[in-house]
């Protein structure tokens, strides 16, 4: 069981094995989140601080219930509030922080880079909780792990990943770690929304999504980043629709056991029917909920033991 990392800033530095060992503690991290017990002391007397610099609802209270779970001290900054607001920089932010001897920081900011920065001046393990269009190495994590036990391999399996992937840091990291894991991979969508240019990294591109969907076994959803947007990408939200949401007439192409995924938040009736998005047969947008949770335990868990390993050199 190998995790050599002292960050998790994305998923491009992580090897299989490193996302197998992770993938493998989180399942007994979702065992334990299910049972009414849910205490455990791995993170007893660390600190975690979550610094969100853009709104947040699941993945700052998952990492807050992952932290509370495994025994930590976690406080949440409030960054609308905080000094930022004032003018204070990133960096002097991330130095003040630093004094109170903070184990863990989990960051999310709208720029692209800025958590790699910060990780740069900073003596504990730093987690990326998004970072503009950039990364999401949990949520790719966490999509992964739904994928594992849904389909029962991480490997060998047609995954399409539909909508706006140019703002996406979602499928960014997705596109990493699946290729890593050696699946074949179809991105979805308008040529505004899907640059021909992906093609350069081995992935497949369709403008239809029957075609694009066929004989897919996992079908992956994602928002329309409208906040990262600043022209017309699309004609209109409801053509796009009628030409790239998923309903159950487009999802027919894919194979029967096809499985429904969506980071959220989702927008129905624009990227997702919602009776579809709703319907526990073929949606698992619940269980990547709970895997986030199980992955951000696990996540913090490898961090810190690698943080009580080497003391000397990480507060160096
Ligand atoms: N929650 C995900 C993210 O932070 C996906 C989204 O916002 O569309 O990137």
């Amino acid at each position: 069981m190998r995790f050599d990392q002292r960050h998790l800033l994305g998923i491009e530095p992580l090897r299989p094995d490193e996302i197998g060992t992770l993938l493998d503690l989180a399942d007994s991290y979702v065992t334990l989140s299910r049972r009414r017990e849910k205490r455990s002391s791995a993170l007893s007397g660390l600190t975690q601080i979550n610094m969100f610099f853009e709104n947040s609802t699941r993945t700052q209270s998952s990492f807050e219930i992952a932290g509370k779970r495994l025994g930590a001290d976690v406080m949440n900054m409030s960054m609308q509030a905080s000094s930022i607001k004032k003018g204070e920089t990133l960096i002097d932010t991330a130095l003040t922080l630093n004094a109170m001897h903070p184990d863990l920081l989990v960051v999310r900011h709208p720029h692209s880079g800025a958590v790699d920065l910060l990780a740069q001046k900073v003596n504990c393990a730093v987690i990326n909780a998004g970072d503009g269009r950039h990364e999401h190495p949990t949520q790719a994590l966490l999509d992964a792990l739904t994928i594992r036990r849904a389909k029962g391999r991480l490997h060998r399996l047609n995954i399409a990943i539909c909508g706006d992937i140019a703002h996406s840091r979602v499928a960014r990291s997705n596109i990493l770690l699946l290729q890593k894991m050696e699946n074949r991979i179809r991105l979805v969508g308008p040529t505004t929304l899907v640059p021909p240019v992906l093609k350069e990294f081995g992935v497949e591109i369709y403008e239809d999504m029957r075609e694009g969907l066929r004989d897919a076994d996992v079908v992956m959803m994602l928002r329309l980043q409208k906040e990262r947007m600043d022209g017309g990408f699309i004609p209109s939200e409801r053509e796009y629709y009628h030409r790239f949401g998923l309903d159950a007439e487009k999802l027919s192409f894919a194979r029967p056991d096809a499985i429904v995924m969506h980071p959220g938040p989702m927008n129905r009736g624009v990227e997702i029917d919602g009776t579809l998005a709703d319907d526990i047969n073929r949606s698992v947008i619940q269980e990547q909920v709970e895997m986030g949770v199980a992955v951000r335990m696990a996540a913090m868990d490898l961090l810190s033991r690698n943080l009580r390993a080497r003391p000397t050199e990480l507060s160096a």
